[in-house]
């Protein structure tokens, strides 16, 4: 996760795409991943993996401050805290299931539509596509 962004990077920044071409391009992308019932499991199951981490705590928390009034704002806190570390856990787990099955279709779908991309890291690869990568290395056939 050395290049962790708190989004997927879908395309090198200087790729400039009209809003009509961007949804073509997530359009395309969305066909191709509902055709692919791998992808779409991968990015299930992948989203859902913080939902059992919740369900423990709130049991946890629940059996544990089901007592006197007296206690609500501490368990009010508590709940907070649980909300937002279950808001970044489930961001992180989105952002991973993205990056696995979604973010190389947007490139396929990128050069499909004429603009050689690497489906790898983003980069792209110009006219002439190379045979890899010149940014991370990765075998560019079938791209393009
Ligand atoms: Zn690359």
């Amino acid at each position: 996760m050395a290049d962790w962004d708190w989004w997927p990077r879908f395309h090198d920044p200087s790729l400039r795409l009209s809003l009509r071409d961007q949804v073509a391009v997530h359009w395309d992308a969305n066909v191709r991943m509902l055709r692919d019932w791998r992808a779409c499991w991968t990015f299930v199951w992948i989203s859902l993996l913080p939902v059992p981490l919740l369900a423990v705590a709130v049991v946890a928390v629940t059996s544990t401050f089901a007592a006197p009034a007296a206690r609500l704002p501490v368990a009010l806190g508590i709940g907070l805290v649980m909300l937002a570390t279950y808001g970044f856990l489930q961001h992180v787990a989105f952002s991973v299931a993205m990056r696995r099955t979604y973010v190389p279709l947007v490139r396929m779908a990128l050069a499909a539509r004429g603009h050689p991309t690497c489906v790898a890291c983003g980069h792209l690869l110009g006219p002439g596509a190379p045979a890899a990568c010149p940014e991370c290395g990765s075998a560019t056939s079938g791209n393009g």
